[in-house]
C-alpha cells in the first residue's frame, strides 16, 4: 500500500470499560501514545460519559484528541454502528440522543438471559452485569465474558457464534435509533458522521447502495475503511466505495481488550493515497497538547 506524503498514525475507533471495553479512558490514551498513535479519538458505544476523562488524558500525554462515539442504528432490520468524529464534547442534543439509544439496554439483556436460562445458563444477568463498568451500557460483549469465565466456551467468539446471534439462544432483536437522527445528532452538534466497519453487514448489494445512499442524504460524509473489523480484501472494496460514494475514509482499531482484540491501537495498515482522510476535513476539531 502507497503511504500518502501526509500519512499519519490515526486510530479514531476504541472502547473504554464505559462501554464494553476492558480499560479505563486513560489507560487507553497511555497505551494509544506508547504505541505510536499520532490523533486519538474514544469512541464508546451510545456514549459520552467518558469523553472528557480521555481528552485530559490524551492532552497530559502529548496526544492530539478528537471526539468520539459509536451509536447504535436500526437500517433495514439490521444494526449498523455509526461513528461521530469531532462533535462539541457536551452536545445537550447528542447526549439526550444517546440516552435514548441506551435506554432499552437492561430490559434487552433481561430477555437474553431468559433466553440463555431456558438453555441452562442460570444468572447470566447478574453475571454479565459484573463485567459492565456502566450498567446502563450492558451489552453482548459483557454476556460474552461471563460465559468465557464460567466455562461455558472458551472464547467470546465461540459465545457469540453459539448463543448471542441471530437464531441463539442469547439473541434479542432491537430497535435501535434511525440512520437520519443518528446522523443528526453527530452533525449538529458540530461532527461528522462516519458509516462503522460497512465489510460487517451482511447485506445485499442493494441493501448496501441504500445503506450509503440515504446515509449521505442525511448528511454522513465518511466511511471507515481501514478498521480492525475488516480483511485486506475489505479495506479494498471500502476503498473504491469511498470514491465511488465521495466519502471521507477513516481508521480506526476497534479495540476493545488487550485479551480479546486481534488488532492493537495504532497497528493498522495505512489508507489509500487515493482517499481522502476524515481527519483532513476535522483539523479544526481537534484537542491539541499546549
Ligand atoms: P451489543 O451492542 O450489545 O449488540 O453488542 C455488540 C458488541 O458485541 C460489538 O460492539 C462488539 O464489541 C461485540 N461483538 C459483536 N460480534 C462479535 C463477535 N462475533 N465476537 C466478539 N465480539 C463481538
Ligand atoms: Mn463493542
Ligand atoms: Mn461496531
Ligand atoms: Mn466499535
Amino acid at each position: 500500500m502507497i503511504e500518502p506524503a501526509a500519512w499519519i498514525n490515526a486510530d479514531l475507533h476504541c472502547h473504554s470499560c464505559i462501554s464494553d471495553g476492558t480499560l479505563e479512558p486513560e489507560e487507553l490514551a497511555a497505551r494509544a501514545k506508547a504505541n505510536g498513535v499520532e490523533l486519538w479519538a474514544l469512541t464508546d458505544h451510545d456514549e459520552i460519559g467518558g469523553q472528557h476523562r480521555a481528552r485530559d488524558a490524551a492532552l497530559a500525554c502529548g496526544l492530539p484528541f478528537l471526539t468520539g462515539t459509536e451509536i447504535s442504528v436500526t437500517f433495514a432490520g439490521v444494526t449498523v454502528h455509526i461513528v461521530g468524529l469531532g462533535f462539541t464534547i457536551d452536545d445537550p442534543a447528542l447526549e439526550t440522543g444517546l440516552a435514548a439509544t441506551r435506554g432499552g439496554r437492561t430490559e434487552r439483556a433481561h430477555v437474553m438471559a431468559d433466553g440463555l436460562a431456558r438453555v441452562g445458563i442460570k444468572g447470566a444477568f447478574e453475571g454479565a452485569l459484573t463485567y459492565a463498568g456502566n450498567p446502563e451500557l450492558i451489552a453482548r460483549t459483557h454476556f460474552a465474558r461471563f460465559l468465557v469465565e464460567t466455562g461455558v466456551c472458551a472464547s467470546t467468539n465461540e459465545v457469540f457464534r453459539k448463543y448471542l446471534v441471530a437464531g441463539k439462544p442469547g439473541y434479542v432483536p432491537h430497535q435501535w435509533a434511525s440512520l437520519g437522527d443518528a446522523v443528526q445528532w453527530i452533525t449538529k452538534a458540530g461532527g461528522i458522521a462516519v458509516i462503522a466497519h460497512p465489510g460487517r453487514y451482511k447485506f445485499t448489494p442493494t441493501e448496501e447502495y441504500a445503506l450509503f445512499t440515504e446515509f449521505k442524504a442525511h448528511g454522513g460524509r465518511g466511511v471507515e475503511v481501514v478498521t480492525g473489523s475488516h480483511s485486506s480484501a475489505d479495506a479494498a472494496k471500502y476503498t473504491e466505495t469511498a470514491l465511488e460514494f465521495d466519502l471521507l475514509a477513516s481508521r480506526g482499531s476497534d479495540f476493545h481488550s488487550p485479551e480479546e482484540s486481534r488488532i492493537d491501537l495504532g497497528t493498522l495498515p495505512a489508507l489509500s493515497a487515493r482517499l481522502t482522510p476524515v481527519w483532513d476535513a476535522l483539523v479544526d476539531r481537534v484537542h491539541r497538547p499546549s
